[in-house]
């Protein structure tokens, strides 16, 4: 079957489960309910989110510049930095850096995806554990992830409860959803504890200080981070901006957008754990990492970046709530899109030269612009995805050539 034809049969198949379809609806209620509450309390993030777009914005007309910050001020706090051209190359550092047979935890990163970090992995010999809730029980079932911020959205709590009876020997019953969670925590905390590697993405990046900031409620990126010896970072060099401000105004836009008022956890990494308590003598591995490696990836973003149109994709903070408006997602879930959903989806595609994928996504999209109305950074994936129509139509092979 052509790929084509398994992505029409993914969208007709989710189209028709009634699951996703219930999940969504659900869904959509409440985070619009979230979002607009969030909003009234922080009403100045209307504004400041136009501040972002412009932030961001000439991050990436910057983009190779502030890597090269970014690299330098890691360095300089005791930290590795690489600039991956592609997304081979970054798999090989992470590759050459974890080695065979070690036990790595995961936190969510779509970046990760992006160049199938897991598989490579595995297939060396490691053992990977996502650590997001969602994120595991989707591998666990060997199935994919339907949302950016629920990847689980598509799972009933019963395939649930199944699932982590039969990882851990005990019957779930399939209704205390507050059991389950204690079970998940269990039987990952063993991991934490015992993991040689920790990988994560980060949401954004300020280049001055060389500082990840990782946004999350669960708790698990921060015990993937310190816990193990070597904590590795892959991110996108679309997530630099110049300064620590700069960033912060990235992730409270972002956070609250993703329907928080604000988020449990923000963690600020910028090098190794050390001590200097004993005779003043700095040393690196305290209670956390004694390694910390951050690799900037390319893959092909600079040259995204000069596209008047396509450059948009990478004004996204992910914080999800495109999803929330547009009318294919809600009976598709995650089927519309490829790594990463809905019009973005496309452009993705597309620069990773799946331009067969890339133009079925951009069919698929109704180019209704709801989506772009909810977006904090005004992206407008109708626009993405005519523009994608246009170079197929023309026949590109390479739409950045
Ligand atoms: S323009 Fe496309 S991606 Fe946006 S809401 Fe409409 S169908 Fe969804
Ligand atoms: S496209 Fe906009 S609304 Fe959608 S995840 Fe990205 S920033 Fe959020």
């Amino acid at each position: 079957m052509s790929d084509t034809k398994d992505y029409k049969k993914e969208l007709m198949d989710a189209a028709h489960n009634e699951r996703i379809s219930l999940a969504l609806s659900r869904a959509i209620t409440s985070y619009r309910n979230n979002v607009d509450n969030a909003l009234k309390k922080f009403p100045h993030t209307i504004k400041l989110a136009e501040e972002v777009r412009e932030i961001k914005s000439r991050a990436l007309d910057d983009m190779e510049n502030l890597a090269k910050i970014a690299c330098e001020a890691i360095e300089s706090n005791k930290g590795k930095a690489y600039i991956a051209r592609t997304g081979e190359e970054a798999v090989k550092i992470v590759s050459d850096l974890v080695g065979k047979n070690k036990l790595i935890v995961k936190g969510k990163s779509m970046t990760a995806h992006e160049i199938e970090l897991q598989e490579h992995l595995e297939a060396m010999g490691n053992e990977v554990y996502e650590t997001d809730l969602g994120e595991f029980i989707v591998q666990k079932l060997h199935s994919k992830p339907m949302h950016v911020l629920s990847p689980a959205i598509h799972v009933p709590k019963e395939d649930v409860a199944k699932l982590l009876s039969e990882l851990t020997g005990k019957e779930l019953p399939p209704t205390d959803i507050e059991k389950m969670v204690a079970t998940a925590r269990e039987l990952l905390r063993d991991k934490f504890i015992k993991a040689d590697v920790g990988i994560s993405g980060a949401n954004v990046v300020a280049a001055e200080t060389g500082t990840l900031f990782l946004i999350e409620n669960e708790g698990n990126i921060r015990l993937a981070t310190t816990l193990p010896p070597i904590h590795i970072a892959v991110v996108g060099m679309d997530k630099l901006v110049p300064t620590l401000m700069d960033a912060f105004k990235v992730s409270e836009v972002a956070w609250r957008y993703a329907n928080y008022t604000v988020p449990s956890y923000v963690s600020l990494t910028s090098g190794p754990s050390k001590t200097g308590d004993i005779e003043k003598t700095i040393t690196y591995g305290a209670h956390g990492p004694k390694e910390f490696h951050v690799i900037f990836l390319d893959n092909r973003r600079t040259e995204l970046a000069k596209h008047p149109i396509l450059r948009q994709a990478m004004l996204c903070l992910g914080c999800g709530g495109c999803l929330y408006e547009c009318p294919v997602f809600a009976k598709t879930a995650g089927t519309f899109g490829n790594k990463r959903f809905t019009g973005n989806g496309a452009v993705w595609s597309a620069i990773s030269r799946d331009i067969e994928r890339s133009a079925a996504i951009a069919y698929t999209c109704l180019t209704c612009g709801r989506c772009k109305v909810r977006c904090p950074m005004q992206i407008d994936s109708a626009s993405m995805c005519i523009e994608l129509r246009k170079l197929v139509a023309e026949g590109k092979e390479d739409i950045l050539t």
